[in-house]
Formats: structure tokens, C-alpha cells, sequence
């Protein structure tokens, strides 16, 4: 009976956040929106406000017909990334994370006496005092112990809140035919109506299913066997192919040797890196900006670079957001007095820290969203109409630079079509 992983997911996360900070909330329905306007929805809900039917993505003025009385704080994400890091410090007491999935999910792998239940489930206990200990007593967590990370992300959602559910491999398939297709991590909708076609309906007839069913439906064997392996309580490793970073690098040609030159040239490869990272199907969580600048009467070059972790994303509005930033901590800049001036020469941007786009979690920020759709419509209109028909406007006049085969020599599965 292995039970490899323990799985750690925050009940009602953002709220949690809020009713610990703020006392006076614990007892009141509340739900976190990202800004103070009646036209946004709902990010989080409490539990007392999910029992009303309030959900992530209830309009405002739905929730407040559905739960009277509910109170809505404005999100406050630094402070729930300070919290998070709390809970990440308190499961690092107990044992080491392996992976963290998002601002609320996490996942630990078990060895030894702690893959036997009894353990386990100290474990676990422990990991819930924990958190209590250093982020509070209102930071409330499911934890799933399962075969594999799938199924112990499954236990952990069959209970909640503060739920503690062990599913070992034995038990499967019993343990899940109640469930729901779109209960399993990776499979959306879109995903259910594809599952549909080729005859699965119910749960179990996706854990009877073959491998090569699985291979067809889901448009790869890699894939197919993957599932069928997971479903079977299988230690399936991680996808073999992992992409480590995105990179883009151009020599700037003498005219756009400046400043603006610089920046505008550095948008553009921005952009492309942005566009084929959803083309390849990954997010990142870190960026950096770089770029050598020549030197002295000896020509010696300097090169300057700079890295920031990024919420995971693949827009291409929130890299930009990012690149710009970073492209202002520059140390040379053009007619700024009392720095030396230097001239850049070649400008780069990296994007790393990727993973699998079946992994992240979407941000719930409307911001980001709407950086998104924004970002679906620029690969619609560009892969349909020809490079760069749309761009953003920091590459206007732009366009033309930092050609194609610049990428070929470094991506070698590059498509023309992404540019
Ligand atoms: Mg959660």
C-alpha cells in the first residue's frame, strides 16, 4: 500500500487570509474581490459564504442577492503571498516540499515508515499544527495522502474543509466512482466533451479505459500512457521533457543603438518569447532582462542583467509589464547626469522556471485575466493573418527587427508562424 505523496491544499485561501488579519470577519460570509466595483466577481469565498452558493467567479451584485449580509474585501496580494510563505516555512517543518503547485497548493513526497498510514496521518496532523502555529488558527488545509501526486490532489478534495483523506491504491477505482469526470486535475470541460466522444461518461469506464483509448483522446501516447499508469496508482515520474527557459537575444543594427532603440527592440523579443511559450503549452514564473552595453575607449563591453519572479504566466501584457520594469534598473541610461553613458549594444530576455500548462493554476486576478485574453487574440489575429499583424504598442516601429532566424539558431522545433 504506497502512499508516496501528501498533498496540502488551503481551504478558501484569500478569505482564510482575511479572517485571520481581520477578527471581526470570523464569523461573517466573506468573499475577496479584486477590485471595489459592483461589475467585478468573486476570487474567494469563505465557507459560510459558499454555503449560500457563492463561488470563485460570482458576480458581485449575484453574490450579495444569494448571501445578504456578505462582506467583501478588496484582495491583498502581497499580504496572501506573505501568508503563503508562512504555510511554506510551516510544511518544511514537517517535511520537505517537492513541488509547489500554486499560492495554495502543495505537494511533499513520502519515504520510508512515512508511507505507512498510521504515519501518515501523524504527518499530516503535524503539518495542521503547523500552520496554525505560524500563519494562525483560521489557515485551515485539506491534505490528500495518495500513490501519486494525482491521486493525493483527488483525497485532498474530497474532503472540505479541513479535511485529512487517505486513498491507497487498493481502494482504487472504488474510491472514486463517485466522482465527477471534471473532479480530475487536467480534465476541463473541453476535455470531458472529448472524453464523451469516445464513449466515457462515467469515472469508471475512464479508469477501465486502455491505454491506447487514453493515447488517442488525448491526442498523445506520452499523454495516454500517463494517465493510465496515474489512474492505476502508478509513481508515474514527471513529464520527461522538461523545458528549462525561452530565450531571445538580438544585436541591436547601429540605428537603434539607444535608449528607446533598446527598449523597443527588447518589447519585441518580449513578445515573441511570450508567444512561444503558449505556442509550446508553458507558464513561467520568472523572467529576466538582459543587455551588453559597450564599454570604454577600449571596447570592452559590459553586460547587465536582471531577474524577477513573476506570478505564473504566459501573457504576453504581464511579461511586458515586467521586462519594462526590469529594463529601468538598468545602470546606464542615456542623458541621465552623473552616470557614465554607455551604449547598448545587444539587449535579451529569458523566461524560466516554466512548467506544463496542465500544471499551473490560472491567476484569479482580473488584471491577469484580461492579460490573457488579450494575449489569445494576439496569437488568433498573428497566426491567422501573418507575423506581427497585431502588437503591442512599445513595438511600434519595431516590427521588423530582430528577425526570425535569430530564434531558429536557438529554438530548434521554432514555427514561422510564431515570430
Ligand atoms: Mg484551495
Amino acid at each position: 500500500m504506497p502512499l508516496r505523496y501528501l498533498f496540502i491544499d488551503m481551504n478558501s485561501f484569500f478569505a482564510a487570509c482575511e479572517q485571520q488579519d481581520k477578527p471581526h470577519l470570523r464569523n461573517k460570509p466573506v468573499a475577496v474581490i479584486p477590485t471595489d466595483a459592483e461589475t467585478t466577481s468573486c476570487i474567494a469565498a469563505c465557507y459560510r459564504a459558499k454555503a449560500f452558493g457563492v463561488r470563485t467567479g460570482t458576480p458581485v451584485w449575484e453574490a450579495r442577492r444569494l448571501c445578504p449580509g456578505i462582506v467583501f474585501q478588496v484582495a491583498d496580494h502581497k499580504r496572501y503571498v506573505i501568508m503563503h510563505n508562512r504555510v511554506v516555512a510551516a510544511v518544511q517543518r514537517v517535511l520537505p516540499i517537492e513541488t509547489i503547485m500554486s499560492i495554495d497548493e502543495m505537494a511533499c513526497r513520502l519515504t520510508g515508515d512515512e508511507r505507512q498510514p498510521p504515519c501518515a496521518t501523524a504527518i499530516a496532523r503535524q503539518i495542521k499544527d503547523a500552520i496554525y502555529t505560524l500563519a494562525g488558527d483560521q489557515m485551515h488545509c485539506s491534505i490528500g495522502i495518495g500513490p501519486n501526486p494525482l491521486l493525493a490532489k483527488i483525497a485532498a478534495d474530497m474532503q472540505k474543509p479541513n479535511g485529512l483523506t487517505l486513498l491507497a491504491d487498493t481502494e482504487i477505482p472504488e474510491a472514486l466512482l463517485h466522482l465527477q469526470l471534471t473532479d480530475f486535475p487536467g480534465v476541463g470541460p473541453r476535455m470531458e466533451r472529448r472524453l464523451k466522444l469516445y464513449g466515457i461518461f462515467t469515472v469508471a469506464q475512464f479508469c477501465r479505459a486502455s491505454a491506447k483509448t487514453l493515447s488517442e483522446i488525448w491526442g498523445s501516447q506520452k499523454l495516454g500512457e500517463r494517465w493510465y499508469r496515474l489512474l492505476r496508482g502508478e509513481d508515474v515520474p514527471d513529464t520527461p521533457i522538461r523545458r528549462q527557459t525561452v530565450s531571445h537575444s538580438h544585436v541591436l543594427p547601429p540605428p537603434l543603438r539607444t535608449d528607446d532603440g533598446a527598449f523597443g527592440v527588447l518589447m519585441r523579443l518580449v513578445h515573441k518569447a511570450a508567444a512561444r511559450l503558449r505556442k509550446i503549452g508553458y507558464w513561467c514564473g520568472a523572467m529576466s532582462v538582459g543587455a551588453s552595453f559597450l564599454g570604454n575607449e577600449y571596447g570592452d563591453s559590459v553586460w547587465w542583467e536582471e531577474q524577477a519572479r513573476v506570478p505564473r504566466c504566459h501573457d504576453t501584457p504581464a511579461l511586458v509589464a515586467t521586462a519594462a520594469h526590469l529594463w529601468n534598473r538598468r545602470p546606464w541610461k542615456a542623458g541621465v547626469s552623473g552616470t557614465e553613458h554607455r551604449v547598448p549594444f545587444k539587449v535579451s530576455t529569458v523566461l524560466s522556471d516554466l512548467v506544463p500548462a496542465h500544471s499551473a493554476t490560472p491567476s484569479l486576478f482580473d488584471d491577469d485575466r484580461r492579460g490573457e485574453h488579450i494575449s489569445v487574440a494576439l496569437d488568433t489575429v498573428n497566426n491567422q493573418f501573418g507575423t506581427n499583424v497585431l502588437y503591442l504598442g512599445a513595438m511600434f516601429g519595431m516590427r521588423d527587427t530582430a528577425p526570425t532566424r535569430i530564434a531558429f539558431t536557438q529554438i530548434p522545433d521554432f514555427d514561422r508562424r510564431v515570430n
